[in-house]
């Protein structure tokens, strides 16, 4: 007789890393942190018409240390960066970052020396999504992303977003 056959109905099997990706998908808070134009779609998506609290996100929180996840929601200027970084820094771990719209990815149409191409190039990036601004349905669509790369992570080092540390310090340096 199998296992399977031995145990009581009911009885639910699953892995530690399993059920801590479960949990940890299901309590993401994001921290409230809006750069331009992309923040006014974030902030309508935090409202009751898309109804984020479904996913377990409740509020904002205004303070990083209550906060795992970061959407860089706009252009990061460069006088912003440092303050950015320092905002991810405070976050607890494990923590994700979500680059909301062109501008945030990828500079966008501000290819100038005043605004950072990128937020990969001052923190390490889990998403990526396009547009400008990208509409709420998209952001939802991004945060279920992050919700199925969180449920398949393993638990400790992230080599991932090692990797991609290391490369931006290389870089900077
Ligand atoms: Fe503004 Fe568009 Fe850039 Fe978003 S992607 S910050 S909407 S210009």
């Amino acid at each position: 007789m199998g296992l399977e056959e031995q145990l009581p109905s009911g009885f639910l099997l699953t892995t530690v890393e399993a059920a801590a990706g479960w949990v940890r998908k299901a309590s993401l808070w994001p921290a409230t942190f809006g750069l331009a134009c992309c923040a006014i779609e974030m902030m309508t998506t935090g409202g009751p018409r898309y109804d984020s609290a479904r996913f377990g996100m409740e509020v904002f929180r205004a303070s990083p240390r209550q906060a795992d996840l970061m959407i860089v929601a706009g252009r990061v200027s460069q006088k912003m960066a440092p303050v950015l970084r320092q905002i991810y820094d405070q976050m607890a771990n494990p923590k994700w970052v979500l680059a909301m719209g062109v501008c945030a990815s990828s500079g966008g149409m501000f290819n100038n020396y005043a605004i950072v191409q990128g937020v990969d190039h001052v923190v390490p990036v889990d998403v990526y999504l396009p547009g400008c601004p990208p509409r709420p349905e998209m952001l939802l669509d991004a945060i279920l992303t992050l919700h199925d790369k969180i449920q398949h992570s393993k638990l400790g080092v992230n080599r991932v977003r090692e990797e991609q540390e290391a490369e931006r310090l290389a870089l900077s340096a």
